[in-house]
Formats: C-alpha cells, structure tokens, sequence
C-alpha cells in the first residue's frame, strides 16, 4: 500500500492548515515514520554485531533528514563532493561516509580523503594507481557480469557501467595490498526497488562467496560486506511490501554459516535511500485549471520539477484528495503540471474522485528520488520541503527556488576568449 497509514492519519487533518501557512506546492516528510522504519531495520539486523545502514544520501539531501539518520547512528552513502560535505555537516566522518563514485576525479578522492575521510569505494580497478595515496581501509564495487541478473531498472550487470568485473577482483584487491591496504570492504549495487526479498539473500551470499574466494586467494580477511540499496516498496495500492522480516533472517542465517566456516563474521552494511524514506513523504499540490478537450486534463500547480519519476520512468504515484473518498463520484483524467512537454503527467487516464479548482492532491511516497531529481528545464522552479516532526510541528526545511535562484549561475561579466589573432594558430605564441 503507498503512503503509511499512520502518516496519513497524522497528516490529513492538519492539511488545509499546512497548505494555508506554507502555501502549495510542498513536499513533506513524516519524521516519525523514518524514524519507525530505521528503529525497525536495526532491531531486524541485531544478531549481526556493527550492522550500519548508510543512507544514500542521493534519495533525499536535506540536512534535516540526514540529521535525523545520524540520529539514529546512520552513516551516508555519498557518490559525489556535494554529498559528502552534506553528509559532514551532519555530523559524519570517516568510517561513517562511504564514497561511491563512478567516472570518479582526481580531485573527488582528494575530497573523499580530505576532512576526516571516508571509506573509499573503488568502481575501477585504474582507480588503485589514480588514488592520490592508497587508503589503509579499502573498498570495490563488484560488477558480477552475467553471474547474476539484477532487476530491470538497474538492468543486466553485463551493460552497467558500475564496478570491477570478476575476473579483476582478485587482481584489483592484490594491487591495492601492494599499495598499502590493510583493511578490505567489498560492495555491490544490483537492484533497484525490488521487493523480492530473495534478490537481496542472493546479493548477500554472492558478495560473502567471492569474500571467500578472495580471502582463499590472498590471505585476508573482509571487514564488511555492502549490499548496496535498492529495497522496494509498493507505490501501487495493489504492491505487496517487501518481506523485510524474512530478509534479516535469511541474511543473518548466512552470516552464522560463514562464521562457522571461516571463524569469523564481517559486518553487515547496506545503504537504502528509497526503503528509508520513499513512503514518508508526500508531495502536495493545488488544483488550478480544468481543461476539457478531448481527454480532461486537471492542471496543478507542482510539475515534472518536483517529481521526475511518472515522466522519466513511467512510475506509478499513487493520488488521493484527502475528504474525497473513492467511492465519490469519479471521473478519469490526466493530473498535468505546466511544462511544454507532454510528459509532464503526474498521472494518465487515472480514476479519481472528481477534482474541482482548489482542491488539495496528495502525491503519495515522493519521499525518495522526489525533490532531488527536480530539475529547472522550461524556467520551472522546484518546491519547498517541510518535515512534519515527532512532536507535531511543522517545519520549512528548504525553502521554494526563486527567480533570483534560476538567475544565480547567470554572468553578466564577461569572460571572452578571442579567436585567434594570427592565421598561424596557437603555435605562434613566443
Ligand atoms: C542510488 C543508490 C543507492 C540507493 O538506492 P535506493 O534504491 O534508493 O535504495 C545506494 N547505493 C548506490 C551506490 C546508489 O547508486
């Protein structure tokens, strides 16, 4: 089912006076159900000592969320610069970030490194050479090829452009020993918003299977395993949720069984963004027009800024307007925002209650990949956030972008390059 019901239950009665303080469009985001489900998730993975959720922060990088995670002993998965020093000014360092970069810099390791560190994940065995220094804790992102078939948002291993091959896992992790590593991670990322739980089982015993293979090789031990994010949850009202109880237990089973075998227990690390945060947060807009033409189309005042998921990937948001119950007249009609491109739907051809002007629409589970996806195509402005907290206020924890914000990157001083004053070229320069 989208959106908890205990969200909804805190939220739809404050609604109107949200909307009226703050003013529309919002998302909002429910700090008691994220704290829920991280409380939930490290009770589930007890038995397994040091287990650590890092947040990814690419799912929702507010500071006030990633508070909250800190909170909670959460450390960020962070895949570039800016999301590294986000992760900082919440409060992490160290072996709390975790640095998963792809076509990563020079000058990104030298960031990733700088400022208290963070735990380097390699997605190239060139990257072993291209390090400024090799750091004493090493990690690589594992690309099983054709060994294994993730789901289909990720796609096939053998077409992602992520990781090291299986054949260079041996040899990435020996050039990384001669460098100067002492200590070894190794992690993956092979799903996306899959809610088979067995997909994650498998994920788990693939990556502590080439551990051991390693360890066979080269005579190491694995301080922790990464299965990398990637748990589901159900946008559609007819979605099953991901069976997180039978995950914990498969996954920690697998980890006695590699105990026993190998007298000793790396830890456990994930990184979810979606399964965190995706259903505790909502984007709420106004409806502003009705268009009859050949379909009808209720326009409101959020667009495809705000949320890039239906247009990008064709997802499933689920839309309630809260007082209007399901069993009120209804009428189908595309939910359109105001870019000049035909894509920008929230939803198509759906079944709604009837929506008149001024009505309040509830996009459910926005909380994840939502605001941080907007983007400011056609002049569009991304919305504010607010976080509904434990104690039942509300706060604005990022304002609405302005027209001063779309200007900002805009240089009125110039900066030319002539062309070339002589027919000789660059050459002729002393
Ligand atoms: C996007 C991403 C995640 C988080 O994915 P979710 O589907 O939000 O759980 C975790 N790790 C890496 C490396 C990612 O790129």
């Amino acid at each position: 089912m989208p959106m908890s019901p205990d969200f909804e239950s805190r939220l739809y009665p404050r609604l109107n006076e949200i909307a009226g303080h703050f003013g529309t469009p919002f998302h909002i985001y429910d700090e008691t159900g994220i704290r829920e489900t991280g409380e939930r998730l490290k009770s589930l993975f007890s038995r397994l000592p040091g287990f650590r959720e890092y947040f990814a922060v690419k799912a929702l990088p507010n500071p006030a969320i990633l508070a909250v995670m800190a909170d909670m002993g959460f450390g960020f998965d962070c895949s570039s610069v800016p999301e590294l020093v986000l992760g900082r000014r919440a409060g992490a360092a160290g072996e709390m970030l975790m640095f998963t970069a792809n076509n990563t810099t020079r000058q990104d390791f030298i960031a990733a490194m700088a400022d208290g560190g963070s735990i380097i994940n390699l997605d190239d065995i060139t990257f072993v050479e291209k390090l400024p220094v090799m750091p004493e804790l090493i990690c690589f992102r594992y690309n099983p090829g054709d060994r294994r078939t993730g789901n289909a948002i990720i796609g096939n291993p053998v077409e992602a452009k992520y990781g090291v091959s299986h054949d260079q896992l041996i040899p990435a992790y020996e050039m990384a020993i001669k460098r100067g590593a002492r200590r070894f991670g190794l992690h993956t990322m092979l799903a996306s918003n899959e809610r088979d739980y067995t997909y994650m089982v498998q994920t788990a015993a693939m990556l502590l299977e080439q551990v051991e293979a390693i360890s066979g090789r080269l005579g190491i031990r694995f301080e922790f395993i990464n299965i990398g994010g990637g748990l589901g949850v159900p946008y559609h009202p007819e979605d099953a949720p991901l069976d997180i109880k039978a995950l914990a237990k498969e996954v920690t089973e697998l980890f006695f069984a590699f105990a026993d075998r190998n007298g000793y227990m790396p830890k456990l690390y994930m990184e979810s963004g979606r399964y965190m945060t995706g259903p505790y947060g909502v984007l709420v807009t106004r409806a502003i027009n009705r268009k009859e033409i050949y379909r009808t189309y209720v326009g409101v005042d959020a667009c495809m800024s705000s949320l890039m998921r239906p247009a990008i990937y064709g997802a499933y948001h689920h839309i309630t307007i809260p007082g209007k119950l399901s069993d009120m007249p209804a009428e189908v009609v595309d939910v359109v925002g105001s870019l000049c491109e035909n894509n920008d739907k929230f939803a198509i051809q759906r079944k709604l209650p009837r929506i008149s002007e001024n009505d309040l629409l509830v996009i459910h589970d926005t909380g994840a990949h939502g605001h941080a996806m907007g983007f400011n195509y056609n002049g569009k402005l991304r919305p504010k956030e607010l976080m509904l907290k434990t104690d039942g206020s509300v706060e604005l924890i990022r304002r609405e972008e302005r027209i001063e914000d779309y200007f900002a990157t805009l240089t009125f001083t110039p900066d030319i390059l002539l062309p070339a004053q002589s027919a000789a070229g660059p050459d002729s320069e002393n």
